[in-house]
């Protein structure tokens, strides 16, 4: 299949595409190359050590826990694998030139698709993230670039899908990894010989760990001296020996679907992922001990992280706007002022953060390999600013729903010959508002912004792509702090000295 420029995806028509549940014949042309749903799922029936509340699962494709993000993992393979028979290269190949290029990867990859496929997204910012770190240590580490890109290559050539795995246990957080009680707290280097090293520790909270192929392990902050054994970063396929998974989280039964109309699809697995004396051979070792660059890699995966997480909280935002205003209407409510003042909040807040990932696409600058790279200060002030306000936008929509927001009849009332119809009576909001709509409308507005999901989702937005306080930090020591005291002098007609003019 040929690759394409960017141009030919950004301008180009999004075929039809398979069907979600249409396994296709494979046309695998690369060895170990994944390009159906079919081959991918297969490719997770690999002997990978996975576990689910307390039991070892032997076929994850199939397991109820793993079933939706399979799923929904599988159709965008499909997907990909239809733009590919019709000329249209890769999104995850191109590499953004233009700042039209990056703005139609980021809404790509921000989609609705791509936010029930995290794996996808990931795999994005993992690459693009890491290949921008490879241009930084170039210098220094011809050899780690090198296999920086060969990685990012393989793993394009071959469709394989991974996740940065950075998180560490880290026990007491006041102490340094060296310090801990139990060196393993963070993940470190307990063996080197001539083949590669051996790594030890476990690496938490890794976004679908269990349904896709490689784990990129970067440290989970900057090492000091005496710290080199932590400093290591590398790539590892799932089934490595020694790795371990135990998945948290719950996916929502087929059975309660119509319930569950949002997050049904978007129930991906989270790893606890134990590295139990792993094996990673050099040519898959980017980093072993260099302090120094221990901080870039997650640097700069942290940029194409949060843009992407940014640009998906963008989209929420609006989606947030569309189910006020539904509800709101359905309710007979949307003329009333306090409510269109809500209503101007929710589209006040989405704005800002979609003008936040805008300006981060506008101020991108150029890495030395000649693609672009997101401007970190609008990255980070958008990202912080969605997370921070997604509880309140939340409320927002808590307040405008009312009470049926978590107390409307059951799907079975609906369907049930005695309750049905006195279901749909008193659901009935507005005149001309069906009591099944509405009551359809209130298990959207329940599953997005007052059930277990929307706790979820806060959680993400708050921690997921590192804590707020990690946000804050990097918009502090990128802000350009000397122009604004220079701007702040002039506007008061003082000089350097504090002498006025
Ligand atoms: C839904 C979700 C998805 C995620 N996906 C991934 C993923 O795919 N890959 C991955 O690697 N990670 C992932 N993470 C992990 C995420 O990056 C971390 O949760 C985040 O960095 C916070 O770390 P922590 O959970 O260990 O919390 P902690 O570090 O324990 O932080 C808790 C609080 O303590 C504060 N704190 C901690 N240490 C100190 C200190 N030394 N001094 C002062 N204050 C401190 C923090 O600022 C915070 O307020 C995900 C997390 C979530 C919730």
């Amino acid at each position: 299949v040929p690759k394409k420029s960017v141009d030919s995806w950004t301008n180009g028509e999004e075929p039809s595409g398979a069907g979600p549940n249409q396994e296709q014949e494979s046309m695998t042309t690369e060895p170990g190359e994944i390009q159906t749903g079919a081959d991918y799922r297969e490719s997770l029936r690999d002997g990978r050590c996975v576990y689910f509340n307390g039991e070892r699962i032997e076929d994850v494709p199939s397991h109820p826990r793993f079933r939706a993000g399979v799923q929904v993992t599988a159709s965008s393979y499909d997907r990909e694998f239809e733009r590919s028979r019709n000329g249209l290269a890769s999104h995850s190949d191109a590499y953004p030139r233009t700042q039209s290029d990056l703005r139609a990867q980021i809404a790509e990859f921000t989609s609705t698709q791509a936010q029930k496929d995290l794996t996808w997204t990931g795999t994005y910012a993992s690459l693009m993230g890491i290949e921008s770190a490879a241009s930084q240590i170039q210098t220094d580490h011809p050899t780690y670039a090198e296999r920086i890109r060969t990685f990012v290559s393989t793993s394009r050539s071959l469709n394989r899908r991974c996740m940065p795995t950075i998180t560490d246990a880290k026990g007491d957080r006041m102490r340094a990894p060296g310090e801990q009680d139990d060196p393993d707290q963070y993940l470190r280097i307990v063996d080197r010989n001539t083949e590669g090293i051996v790594v030890k520790g476990a690496k938490l909270h890794i976004r679908g760990a269990s349904i896709l192929h490689d784990l990129l392990v970067l440290p989970t902050k900057r090492m000091h001296k005496g710290e080199e054994d932590w400093a290591v970063a590398f790539a590892t396929p799932v089934n490595a020996p020694g790795v371990k998974i135990m998945n948290s989280g719950w996916a929502v039964p087929e059975a309660n679907w119509a319930y569950y109309p949002y997050s049904k699809d978007r129930t991906i697995p989270f790893g606890f992922v134990i590295f139990d004396d792993v094996f990673v051979p050099w040519e898959k070792v980017f980093l072993c001990g260099e302090i120094e660059f221990s901080a870039s890699l997650v640097h700069t995966y942290g940029t194409w992280n949060r843009l992407t997480e940014a640009g998906m909280m963008a989209s929420e935002a609006d989606l947030y706007v569309g189910l006020g205003q539904l509800l709101a209407e359905a309710n007979g409510v949307d003329r009333v002022w306090h409510i269109r003042d809500k209503l101007t909040e929710l589209i006040l807040n989405a704005t800002l953060i979609r003008a936040g990932v805008e300006a981060a696409i506008a101020n991108s600058i150029e890495s030395p390999d000649g693609f672009l790279v997101p401007a970190e200060l609008y990255t980070n002030v958008a990202k912080y600013y969605a997370a921070m306000n997604m509880p309140r936008m939340m409320g927002l929509l808590q307040d405008i729903a009312g009470g049926a927001i978590v107390n409307s009849p059951m799907p079975g009332d609906l369907e049930c010959d005695e309750m049905g119809s006195f279901a749909r009576k008193y659901m009935q909001g507005a005149d001309d508002v069906d009591g099944e709509y509405r009551t359809r409308l209130m298990y959207g507005a329940r599953d997005i912004a007052s059930d277990w999901f929307s706790g979820y989702a806060q959680v993400l937005g708050l921690h997921g792509a590192g804590g707020p306080f990690a946000h804050r930090l990097v918009a502090r020591k990128v802000y350009d702090i000397v122009a604004a005291k220079q701007h702040a002098r002039e506007a008061l007609g003082l000089d350097q000295s504090g002498k006025t003019d």
